[in-house]
């Protein structure tokens, strides 16, 4: 009789006929190790290309490995594996009083608010001086009533 253990259960490698095999990337073809792939996703240590590592992590990640474990095993840090493997992060809604605010009103195609008219023409003041929305004021409310 066999007792159950307290390690997880395997995680199956990539199923190919070759211990190499090449796949297609939008950077060009990558050349895979799968014994190495595999071996890296089950916890045992072997040393990884930059695309068996993106494979062996995608992998890991699709049979639900926490991801600090997957960047553990890989051999890469978490902030890699964000950047390999985006989580879907909630977008902040767009309000008025902000230049964001004015263009939705443009995409929109309506008038654009008091507050929002105001957020544009103290961004546009800001890139007409640096050439760059970035780091432009964003207005306030002592602005908004001086403004109004
Ligand atoms: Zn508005």
């Amino acid at each position: 009789m066999t007792t159950p253990t307290d390690t997880p259960a395997r995680i199956p490698g990539m199923r190919a006929a070759a211990p190499t095999v090449f796949v297609a990337t939008p950077k060009g073809l990558a050349i895979i190790d799968t014994v190495a792939v595999d071996r890296a996703i089950n916890g045992a240590p072997a040393a990884l290309t930059s695309d068996e590592a993106r494979m062996a992590a995608h992998l890991a990640l699709t049979h639900g490995l926490a991801r600090d474990v997957v960047a553990a095993r890989v051999g890469v840090c978490e902030r890699t594996l964000d950047r390999w493997f985006p989580t879907e992060k909630p977008r902040t809604p767009v309000v008025c009083g902000t230049r964001q605010g004015y263009d939705r009103h443009k995409r929109r195609k309506e008038d654009a608010c008091g507050r929002c008219k105001a957020a544009y023409a103290l961004a546009y003041r800001h890139y007409r001086t640096h050439g760059t929305y970035v780091g432009a004021p964003a207005l306030t409310d002592t602005e908004w009533e001086t403004a109004a």
